[in-house]
C-alpha cells in the first residue's frame, strides 16, 4: 500500500469519508470483471466501485465514446442544445415505460433524488414524504431527511417532515414473522395509520430493494398494494433505481417490476451504473410532474456531452449482450451457490437478493444478533483471497454485498464463491 498517499488523504480529506480495509486500496486499473491495486495485485470485482461498474472495467465501446468526445469538445452547458443528452433521453424515457415521460440528468443519485424530491414537493405543494426505514437515498440537505438508515446519516436537519413505513426489510422487525400476504397487509394498515396522522404527503420514495441497508426487499407487491393506498389520495411514488435499475436483479429491468401489477412509478431515479463509473445520475417523470418547477434549468453538470457519450455507449452495450438475462442466469448460480454454502456456516442468517444483488447477513452464531465484526473479517478475508466486495445493513453493517459488474462469467462467478467460502468457512 502507498502509505505516502494515505498519510495525506488523511490529513487533506474529511474524517467521515471512510475507506474500506485495514490497509486502504488504490485501484490503478481494470479490464473486464477484474481490477488492479497499486501494487499489481489482481482482484476479481464484485461490488463494481459501490455498483458504478455495470457492464465491465475499461469497457472498449465506452472508453472509445468518452475519448472521442473529450476529443471533440467538453462544452459544458445545458443552454445550448446538446444531441447526445436528447439521444440517451430518448432512450430511457423510452425504457422507463412511463407515459409521456421526460428525463433531466443529473451527476449523481442524491442530486437525482433531491430533484425528483423538490418536483413532488411542488407538484403537491407539500414538504411531507414518506420514506422508508432501513432506506438510503443520499446525504443532502433534503435526501438525507429521507434516509432512514440512521447509521448512514446520524447529522440530519432536514426541511422535510418525514414519516417512516415499514415494509423494506422483510425478515426483522415486527412483522417478520407473517407470511407474505399477511406482512403486506399489516404494512398497508401501518401506512394507512400514519396517512391518518398528516396533512397529505407529496410522495412516498423507496428503494425496490434496499441497497446500502444490505441488498433486503419487500415480498413482490408490496408496492402495487402501496400505490392503491396512494393512488386514492393524490400521493406520488418515487422509485429510487440508483441500485436496482437497468437489469441488476435479473428477472426485471427496474426493480419496481417485481411489483408490476401497479404499473410504472410516478418517478424513477437513477444514477450510479449507467455512466460505467462516469457521474450519469437522473429522474425520469411524466410531463405534468417534471414540468411543474419555475425554472430554467437545475444543474449546469448533468447531461454534459462526455458522460452522455458513456451512457448511451454502455446502454447500448447492456441491452446488445441482454446482460440482464447474463445477470438472472449468472446470479442464479451464484446464489445457489452461496446458499449451499451458507447452510454449512452458522454465521450466515440468510442469502437474499435476485440478479446479481446478493446479500448474504452474518450474526453471531446461536442469536439474531447483527455480527459486524464478521462482516469486516469476510470482507478483508476475500481481499486476501483476491476478491472484492462490499458490506451494508441497517444499524449495523452485518451484511455482505455483491454485486459484480452486469457481465460476469460463469467462471468467474465460481472462482468468487470458492474465495467467499473459505473466507466464510475461516469465521
Ligand atoms: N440512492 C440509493 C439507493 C443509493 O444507493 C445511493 C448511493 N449509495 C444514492 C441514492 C446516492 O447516490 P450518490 O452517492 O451517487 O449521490
Amino acid at each position: 500500500m502507498n502509505r505516502d498517499l494515505l498519510g495525506r488523504h488523511r490529513s487533506v480529506l474529511p474524517d467521515w469519508l471512510a475507506l474500506y480495509y485495514e490497509e486502504p486500496l488504490e485501484i490503478t486499473h481494470g479490464e473486464g470483471r477484474h481490477v488492479w491495486d497499486a501494487a499489481g495485485r489482481r482482484y476479481l470485482d464484485f461490488f463494481g466501485g459501490i455498483l458504478t461498474t455495470m457492464t465491465a472495467h475499461a469497457l472498449p465501446e465506452v472508453t472509445k465514446a468518452v475519448g472521442d468526445q473529450a476529443g471533440r469538445v467538453l462544452h459544458t452547458s445545458t443552454l445550448y442544445l446538446n444531441r447526445p443528452m436528447v439521444d440517451l433521453a430518448e432512450r430511457v424515457a423510452h425504457l422507463s415505460g412511463i407515459p409521456d415521460a421526460r428525463v433531466f440528468f443529473t451527476t449523481s443519485g442524491t442530486e437525482a433524488n433531491d430533484t425528483a424530491l423538490l418536483l413532488a414537493t411542488t407538484h403537491r405543494r407539500s414538504n411531507t414524504v414518506l420514506a422508508m426505514r432501513n432506506g438510503y437515498h443520499g446525504r443532502s440537505f433534503s435526501s438525507v431527511g429521507v434516509t432512514g438508515n440512521r447509521g448512514w446519516s446520524p447529522t440530519s436537519l432536514s426541511p422535510l417532515q418525514t414519516l417512516y413505513v415499514h415494509g423494506g426489510v422483510r425478515t426483522r422487525g415486527p412483522f417478520a414473522h407473517l407470511d407474505d400476504r399477511e406482512f403486506i397487509a399489516a404494512c398497508v394498515r401501518d401506512l394507512e395509520d400514519l396517512l391518518g396522522h398528516t396533512r397529505a404527503p407529496a410522495a412516498l420514495i423507496a428503494e425496490p430493494v434496499q441497497g446500502v441497508g444490505g441488498f433486503t426487499s419487500p415480498p413482490d407487491g408490496l408496492y402495487a398494494a402501496f400505490r392503491e393506498v396512494l393512488r386514492e389520495r393524490g400521493i406520488l411514488w418515487i422509485a429510487d433505481e440508483v441500485q436496482t435499475g437497468w437489469g441488476r436483479t435479473g428477472d426485471h429491468f427496474w426493480g419496481w417490476q417485481a411489483h408490476g401489477r401497479s404499473g410504472p412509478p410516478d418517478i424513477v431515479t437513477f444514477a450510479k451504473g449507467l455512466g460505467n463509473g462516469m457521474s450519469v445520475g437522473g429522474v425520469i417523470a411524466r410531463a405534468e410532474i417534471m414540468n411543474c418547477l419555475d425554472a430554467n434549468s437545475i444543474s449546469t453538470f448533468g447531461g454534459t456531452q462526455v458522460t452522455m457519450a458513456a451512457g448511451l455507449a454502455n446502454l447500448a452495450y447492456l441491452l446488445e449482450h441482454d446482460l440482464q438475462g447474463n445477470a438472472r442466469r449468472v446470479g442464479g448460480l451464484l446464489i445457489e451457490r452461496l446458499r449451499a454454502v451458507a447452510a454449512q456456516v452458522p454465521h450466515v442468517r440468510e442469502v437474499r437478493g435476485r440478479g446479481l444483488m446478493i446479500g448474504v447477513e452474518l450474526v453471531r452464531p446461536g442469536t439474531d444478533e447483527a455480527d459486524h465484526e464478521a462482516a469486516s473479517a469476510v470482507l478483508e478475508a476475500a481481499r486476501a483471497g483476491g476478491l472484492l466486495i462490499g458490506k451494508g445493513g441497517g444499524h449495523a453493517t452485518s451484511a455482505l454485498r455483491i454485486a459484480p459488474p452486469l457481465s460476469l462469467t460463469v467462471a468467474e462467478a465460481e472462482e468468487g464463491a470458492a474465495v467467499l467460502e473459505d473466507a466464510l468457512r475461516g469465521l
